[in-house]
């Protein structure tokens, strides 16, 4: 009853990355590179399974960007030459590459960290990946002239790297779309489709992640503009309750999401933001399951799953710390009153 999982990042070690960024340099090089991301993935484990964290992340460590950290390794992209570009309907600017030729994986791209992963934790494992609409609205093209052609061809290289971390013994594999709240009508016009493209084949859970994105500036700026009630999810949820799709995490902590949206939703397991990332107040064992517990009106027990609302990488650590613990407790709590 009510398992806690994470949304997918958590804050890289100082040693190993300039801390407090989302897009951060990395301190090390080379070989003390891999190793070091390997390390920070050790700890990343520890930590989730100390809190009672039950779905584990390797807390994307060997990531930049959670897009970026994809398209690396993908065939066909020029990034010598970044170009500015508004992204997420231009809520804010960022450098992107450019795509100059037809897509293809260079090899496998999570092969090291989920391996790794799978053979220092005895918990079920989960690995994030960014979904088709979330990667074409990062990134220009040179190439396709079409856009959903585009995230089409993203979503066949997706679904190659998420049939070999099937293999590799990963439980869950997570689309991140944050893109899926901001572009509502392109969601059952062929976001679904493209995740369809990308879950093709696999027996393992899938899950999407939507959200209001992690706590930055642009974020917070941005939800100050949505009104009083945040009714996006409305638009969106009928097609993912009709999708093969098997679970859904969505923000809920403090969002202004009216919660009965969630029942929308039937079908599907609901992992829900019970921890806000966008501030450094921790919850309280009481707040998570007062979240839970609101939840419970809308979304049958045995569906709901306890989340982030979003990645954590920005974050101090010692925040995302205290706020892994209260997840893990406040679950806990809502386990012994609700079950
Ligand atoms: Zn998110």
């Amino acid at each position: 009853m009510f398992p806690t999982t994470i949304a997918g990042s958590l804050p890289k070690p100082a040693w190993l990355a300039e801390p407090g960024k989302l897009w951060p340099q990395w301190r090390l090089a080379g070989a003390d590179l891999e190793a070091g991301k390997l390390d920070a993935t050790l700890v990343a484990l520890k930590l989730q399974e100390d809190a009672g964290v039950d779905v584990v992340c390797d807390g994307e460590q060997s990531r930049q960007h959670f897009v970026h950290g994809f398209l690396e390794f993908v065939e066909g992209i020029d990034f010598a030459h970044k170009v500015e570009m508004g992204i997420r309907n231009n809520r804010y600017k960022a450098m992107v590459p450019t795509v100059t030729g037809a897509l293809k994986l260079k090899g496998r791209v999570h092969a090291t960290e989920a391996r790794f992963a799978r053979a220092h934790t005895g918990k079920q494992l989960k690995i994030t990946m960014p979904g088709p609409m979330t990667i074409i609205d990062t990134i220009a093209d040179a190439h396709y002239g079409d856009r959903v052609k585009m995230a089409f061809a993203f979503a066949d290289l997706l679904n190659a790297e998420a049939r070999a971390l099937e293999r590799d013994g990963v439980d869950v594999i997570q689309f991140d779309e944050p893109a899926f709240n901001v572009y509502m009508n392109h969601v059952p016009a062929w976001g679904i489709e493209a995740i369809h493209r990308a879950i093709d084949g696999l027996k393992c859970a899938t899950a999407v992640h939507i959200c209001y994105g992690y706590g930055i500036k642009a974020n917070v700026d941005w939800k100050a503009t949505l009104g009083g009630e945040w009714r996006q999810y409305e638009e969106i949820f009928p097609a993912l309750a009709a999708s093969r799709i098997s679970q859904v995490s969505v923000e809920c902590r403090n969002a202004r999401v009216p919660v009965e949206l969630l029942s929308l939703l039937k079908g599907k397991d609901v992992a829900v933001g019970v921890i806000d990332v966008a501030t450094d107040q921790i919850e309280t064992p009481e707040d998570v399951a007062a979240t839970i517990e609101a939840v419970l009106k809308h979304v049958p027990k045995e569906r709901i799953v306890a989340s982030t609302n979003c990645g954590m990488a920005p974050m101090h650590r010692d925040i995302a710390r205290a706020k892994l613990q209260a997840l893990g407790a406040g679950a806990a709590l809502a386990r012994e009153r609700y079950a």
